[in-house]
C-alpha cells in the first residue's frame, strides 16, 4: 500500500497519477441538462438562466465563482452572527491575489436593505436587519467591477448560477473554478454519472474554511479581536480512481484502497492506494 503525494507521484514507483477531469462531451451534457432544468423552472426563472447565459458571454472571462450565500453564512452560528458580506469579499479579494477574476454569485435577497439575519439567537433567527453602509459600500464596489450577478428569488435554485458556471466555458485547458463548500449532491449526483460527478467535482470545487468568522460591524460588542483567517483548498492535483500506465514490458496499476464515493462520503487525501506491476513476456 502506498499513499499518494499531494502532487499525485506515487512513492512506489514514481509515476505521477493523472486528474481526469469531465470530458468535452460530458461537459456539454451536463450544459444541455442544466439548460433544460432551467427552462422547466418558472418563467422568470428560464429568462434569468438566459441573462446569466449573455452575462457570461459578455463579460471577460471570469476565473472562479463565489457561492456567496454559502460562504456568507459559513461559520456564523453564534451569538451575534448572520450573513457577512465581509466574508464573501474576503473571499473574493483571495482570488485576486491569486491572479483570478471572481464571479459572485449572490441572492437579490442578500443584496436588499433588509438583510435575512441568520444567527444562533431564536429571536433573531427569522428576522431581517438593515444593511450597514459598510457593507452598502463592498456590494457598490462589486457592482462596479461587474462581478456581482444577483439571481432573484424566482424559484430557480441560486445553486443553478454557479453549478452551471462550471461548464460554461469550452475552454478545458485554462479550467474554472467555484468556491463552496456545497457538496453539490443534490444537482450534479442528479443529472451526472457516478464517475462523471466525482470527475465534474474533484475537478472544479474549491473548498474553505475561515478559521475566525467574521462579525458584522454593526454589531461591534460582539466583535471577535482576533483577525480573520481564511483557508481554501484546492482541487486534488490527480483523480482519485483506478488508472493505469504501460512503459516498455511494464504494465502499472494504481487502485484507490476505498472509491471516493463509497458510501456517499468524500475520501480523504491521504487514504491509501495499491501500487502494482505486472512485467509481460513480449
Ligand atoms: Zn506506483
Amino acid at each position: 500500500m502506498v499513499h499518494i503525494s499531494d502532487s499525485g507521484v506515487c512513492p512506489c514507483c514514481g509515476s505521477k497519477l493523472a486528474l481526469n477531469i469531465l470530458s468535452a462531451k460530458g461537459r456539454e451534457e451536463f450544459r444541455q441538462k442544466l439548460l433544460t432544468l432551467a427552462k422547466t423552472a418558472s418563467p422568470d426563472g428560464r429568462s434569468e438562466a438566459q441573462d446569466f447565459v449573455s452575462f457570461l458571454q459578455d463579460q471577460p472571462k471570469f476565473t472562479v465563482a463565489i457561492d456567496a450565500a454559502n460562504v456568507g453564512h459559513n461559520s456564523q452560528n453564534f451569538w451575534g452572527g448572520g450573513f457577512s458580506v465581509e466574508q464573501i469579499d474576503m473571499v473574493a479579494q483571495a482570488v485576486k491575489q491569486a491572479g483570478g477574476r471572481p464571479l459572485i454569485v449572490l441572492p437579490k435577497m442578500y443584496t436588499r436593505h433588509l438583510v435575512p439575519y441568520n444567527s444562533k439567537s431564536q429571536k433573531e433567527r427569522s428576522a431581517s436587519r438593515e444593511s450597514n453602509e459598510f457593507e452598502n459600500r463592498i456590494k457598490r464596489r462589486w457592482k462596479y467591477e461587474g462581478i456581482l450577478f444577483t439571481p432573484t428569488d424566482s424559484g430557480m435554485d441560486d445553486d443553478w448560477y454557479w453549478l452551471y458556471f462550471t461548464v460554461a466555458y469550452d475552454d478545458l485547458d485554462n479550467p474554472v473554478y467555484v468556491i463552496t463548500n456545497d457538496e453539490a449532491r443534490d444537482h450534479g449526483a442528479r443529472h451526472l454519472s457516478k464517475r462523471d460527478f466525482y470527475r465534474w467535482r474533484e475537478g472544479c470545487i474549491i473548498r474553505y474554511q475561515f478559521g475566525t468568522p467574521l462579525v458584522n460591524p454593526s454589531r461591534p460588542k460582539h466583535r471577535i479581536l482576533r483577525p480573520p483567517c481564511l483557508t481554501v483548498t484546492a482541487p486534488r492535483a490527480y483523480t482519485r480512481e483506478f488508472q493505469h500506465s504501460k512503459s516498455d514490458r511494464t504494465l502499472t496499476w494504481h487502485i484507490p484502497i476505498v472509491e471516493s464515493l463509497e458510501q456517499g462520503q468524500d475520501v480523504d487525501s491521504g487514504a491509501p492506494w495499491l501500487c502494482m506491476h505486472l512485467v509481460t513476456k513480449s
